[in-house]
């Protein structure tokens, strides 16, 4: 008997295939051709007026902070305000910039509780890092009214929200929302191998992202005079990165993206089946998301009393579970901050994720649900 896994893409091979195949013809298999449809593809199906491919999400939260530090005049040492719920990259991504990062706590839907963001709040403060936690919106309307009378930048760790909607609006497009960043990374809802892309509002950021994770090459002053034998010349005006994304891991979005909305209708039908079979547990606590008919559901996680136990447990039954995520001030990085989010610590220590992905059956789950229930009867 196959084990049931915790995350695990499905692929639709034949047409990604294909689409490998059209690169491989056509000799193109770097930035550019696929990577620009996608990018106009992601416009149309998310309502972003600007949208650049990068080979990650992480090489996205990096470039977001960057530009803003750079447009805003911010000092090293200043600070941004984000989640201990999370995995790393969000974090990480303040102190590439020499920033600080300080946590705020979480509310009921594990992102950041707003009325915690706002006592986190210094003279030193200049945005916050707000993550659609399991593709759940929470509070980031309240956040985003909070960063507008305080002055500060939202950066939206939008890894696990593609497809998440509010009203039929994709919330990365808010008023408010400085630029939103997702994940293409293999187990994400829209899966590819490695890939990300970065939304900003404005023309201008969207040009500087481009040339900044392209190496800082400025084609722009040649452009005008490109005839004859100067196409070949361009100035390179910033040290920048090589973050672009490839025709390849595009060419398989292109396809992946065409069932996305398929594919989150399956995922709200199973955490539908999980939120109902466990409700009348009084061992387990299942975490809510608001605007649940349009949320992506990324991941489905409990808390429950013994999380180590449990995981045993299931691992014996051929259920293989996780964890999203270990409060990120209990790594040495992020140590200092130990004690700051008393709620996220909690109940990390609590927190399982369990299976939720494509390859499920109504079986599976329901397997799951008898197995967990078993256990904490
Ligand atoms: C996956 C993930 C990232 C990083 O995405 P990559 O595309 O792998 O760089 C960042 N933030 C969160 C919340 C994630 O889940």
């Amino acid at each position: 008997m196959m084990s049931i896994q915790v995350l695990k893409p499905k692929f639709h091979i034949d047409e990604c295939l294909k689409g490998v195949r059209d690169c491989l013809e056509k000799g193109w298999t770097g930035m550019g051709y696929k990577t620009v449809e996608f990018e106009e593809e992601w416009k149309k199906y998310t309502g972003h007026p600007y949208a650049y491919y990068l080979n990650s999400n992480t090489a996205g939260l990096h470039l977001a902070v960057k530009i803003l530090k750079m447009h805003n005049g911010w000092q090293d040492g200043d600070e941004i305000i984000s989640s201990p719920i999370t995995f790393v990259s969000t974090n990480h991504a303040i102190l590439y910039e020499n920033l600080h990062a300080t946590f705020a706590d979480v509310d009921e839907y594990l992102c950041l509780d707003p009325v915690d963001v706002e006592k986190k709040i210094t003279d030193k403060t200049r945005a916050v890092i707000f993550v659609g936690y399991g593709g759940r919106v929470g509070q980031l309307d309240k956040v985003i009214d909070i960063c507008k009378k305080h002055s500060l930048k939202l950066i939206l760790d939008a890894a696990h929200m593609s497809g998440t909607r509010v009203n039929g609006v994709c919330p990365g497009t808010w008023d408010g929302v400085d630029v939103a960043v997702y994940s293409y990374q293999a187990v994400k809802n829209l899966p590819t191998g490695d890939s990300g892309m970065i939304c900003f509002p404005d023309e201008e950021s969207d040009r500087l992202v481009r040339q900044l994770a392209w190496l800082g090459i400025n084609k722009d002053t040649y452009a005008r005079s490109n005839k004859g034998t100067y196409a070949w010349k361009y100035d390179v005006d910033y040290v920048g990165y090589k973050y672009n994304g490839n025709a390849i891991m595009a060419a398989i979005a292109l396809v992946q993206l065409k069932y996305l909305d398929e594919d989150n209708a399956r995922r709200r039908e199973i955490v539908k089946m999980y939120n109902e079979g466990f409700k009348n547990n009084k061992n387990i606590q299942i975490i809510p998301a608001n605007h649940a008919d349009e949320c992506s559901y990324h991941l489905y996680e409990l808390a429950v009393p013994d999380r180590e136990a449990l995981l045993d447990y299931l691992a014996k039954q051929d259920i293989n579970c996780g964890v999203h995520y270990r409060d990120n001030t209990e790594y040495s990085m992020y140590w200092y901050a130990n004690g700051t989010c008393p709620h996220a610590h909690a109940i990390s220590q609590h927190l399982i994720t369990i299976p939720l992905h494509m390859w499920l059956t109504d079986e599976d789950v329901r397997k799951v649900i008898k197995v967990v229930n078993e256990f904490l009867a």
